[in-house]
């Protein structure tokens, strides 16, 4: 800490300040690599956070402290999937090392072989990717499979069809206008416990919604056609709860031939699912955030 407090010329009333700075971006940086180590999903990010921008504000943005928090944020992405928020961040703790410490030096090459982990990471999600969608066309081939993505008519409330989704296998679509706020179609399923829904879900399995405190439906069993609408993290309708059943209400006017589609918003703390809704404001994953 000292040669940087020298190269940036602190003056010595400023030292205490300094020094207690450097002391919190310190803590809350070994706080953010406890949870990290726990792997807690969500708390280290915003440790890591606040120590970067601490040690930014009082060492700049280029010193080599500051390299290492970015790339501990990164590893961090890196655990939870979010390698596209990762990759940015090895790539400047490199830079920052590279000048600060020069090529050669040890801690290049160990931020140089974890980024090159990611890649790898990266490499093989990307691949898994492409296997699914091929794996989903060759199911969608079999008649039997299609004659499962029917809509019950008598629990919609508007024309509704399914058909071949641009976001991921069969989706729900508008067969004739719906206004904004209107009731579109119930959401029925087996009524299954809080407990029984978790022992049942899975991200093969993801059908399950909330009734109440203690209520879930489960899409995949007797369910009206609500449960194929896709995920959009710009959603046209949303759920809601009437007299004890479950809606599918939209949230705007929707056009015929629109797919309808809802926020899973997925807990943060759960199996992190990508997304590839392909909206302006996707976040990337399904999980809320
Ligand atoms: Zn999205």
């Amino acid at each position: 800490m000292r040669r940087s407090e020298e190269m940036r010329g602190v003056r010595a009333s400023t030292r205490p300040e300094f020094a207690k700075a450097c002391r919190e971006a310190l803590r809350l940086n070994n706080l953010a690599a406890k949870y990290h180590a726990e792997g807690n999903a969500t708390r280290p990010e915003k440790l890591y956070r606040r120590a970067w921008e601490i040690q930014e504000s009082v060492l700049g943005p280029d010193d080599a402290a500051v390299a290492v928090t970015l790339s501990n944020l990164a590893a961090f992405y890196r655990m939870v999937g979010r390698f596209r928020d990762a990759r940015p961040l090895y790539e400047r703790a490199i830079s920052i090392l590279e000048t600060v410490h020069g090529a050669a030096h040890g801690d290049v090459a160990v931020v140089l072989f974890n980024y090159g982990e990611l890649l790898k990471a990266e490499a093989a999600a990307v691949q898994a990717r492409a296997k699914e969608i091929e794996k989903s066309l060759r199911e969608m081939s079999d008649p039997r499979h299609a004659a499962k993505t029917v809509i019950d008519a008598g629990k919609a409330r508007f024309q509704l069809v399914t058909g071949v989704s641009r976001i991921h296998r069969y989706g729900v679509f508008a067969a004739e206008e719906i206004p904004a706020g209107r009731l579109v179609i119930e959401y029925t399923g087996e009524r299954v416990s809080r407990s029984e829904a978790v022992h049942r879900w899975n991200r093969r399995r993801t059908y399950l919604v909330k009734l109440d405190s203690y209520w879930r439906l489960d899409g995949s069993v007797g369910g009206s056609g609500a449960e194929l609408l896709n995920h959009c993290c710009e959603p046209n309708t949303r759920l809601g709860v009437r007299q004890g059943r479950v809606w599918v209400i939209s949230l705007r006017r929707i056009l015929p031939g629109e797919e309808l589609t809802l926020d899973y918003r997925f807990p943060k703390d759960s199996e992190r699912i990508p997304c590839y809704c392909g909206a302006a404001t996707c976040r990337g994953t399904l999980n809320a955030r």
